[in-house]
């Protein structure tokens, strides 16, 4: 990285979505690492987890904590701000702001009052997860987490019947539920299940959900970050 590059590059006026990696550091863009260093601060989920990305990169930026436990205190805060033109880049602990996490409640409001909003391009963890999966891409509909409790049945009834590639995020310790009411409801579709993706650990199960069911059953534990990508009803490709 050279910095010259970088102070070509200036956070605008507004609030400016950054994505970051998903994992591997070295996937940040020139244009993230400009931003986040002429910011007037960073909004971030976890302060700690922005630093390890800021100090590797040799940025000292002002960073203050946007995340579901202080959204509605922080909100009217930040709004305020950006109405006296502060220039604030918002990024989440992995991935697009805004895609499955609080920055898309900020993002709506901003628009709402008439804040230039910008976005820096960057890793998701579906879009890679899908590529990889080897299911259709042509066609594909993203369901982020699905309900822990109140309708979540009702969400996989739904997906029952949904033609395009179904892609889902999912927490370690949910995994194996969720795996196994696909089967109940979907069937026996074809499924890739990307673990890890861009890490040292990074693993593709790919197969029948019987199959896969079977491959995270036989493991003593189950960690890491998961996305689950499931062909749709009817799906014609081979997994
Ligand atoms: N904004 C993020 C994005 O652009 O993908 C997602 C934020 S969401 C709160 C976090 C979820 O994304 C994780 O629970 C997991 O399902 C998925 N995820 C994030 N990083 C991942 C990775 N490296 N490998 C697999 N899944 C990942």
């Amino acid at each position: 990285m050279v910095n010259k590059e970088r102070e070509e590059i200036s956070c605008p006026v507004g609030l400016t979505l950054v994505a970051t990696p998903i994992g591997n550091l070295a996937d940040v863009s020139h244009r993230a690492l400009a931003i986040l260093q002429t910011a007037d601060i960073v909004l971030c989920e976890d302060t700690r987890h922005t630093q390890i990305l800021l100090k590797r990169f040799g940025i000292h930026a002002k960073l203050l904590s946007y995340g579901v436990h202080n959204l509605k205190a922080r909100l009217p805060q930040v709004l305020k701000k950006l109405q006296e033109e502060a220039r604030i880049a918002l990024v989440s602990d992995a991935g697009t702001p805004g895609i499955s996490d609080p920055g898309a409640e900020l993002c709506r409001r901003a628009i709402a009052e008439d804040v230039p909003v910008h976005a820096v391009p960057g890793p998701a963890a579906f879009v890679q997860a899908l590529v990889l999966s080897g299911l259709p891409t042509s066609r594909f509909v993203f369901e982020g987490f699905l309900p822990h409790k109140k309708g979540r049945q009702t969400r996989l009834k739904s997906l029952a019947d949904e033609p395009r590639t179904i892609l889902l995020y999912e927490s370690p310790h949910r995994l194996m539920k969720t795996l196994e009411q696909l089967y109940e409801y979907l069937g026996n579709r074809s499924i890739a299940v990307a673990r890890e993706l861009t890490k040292l650990h990074e693993e593709i199960v790919r197969g029948k959900l019987t199959d896969v069911i079977e491959t995270f059953a036989s493991r003593e534990k189950i960690l890491g970050e998961f996305v689950i990508v499931i062909a749709g009803k009817d799906s014609k490709e081979k997994s």
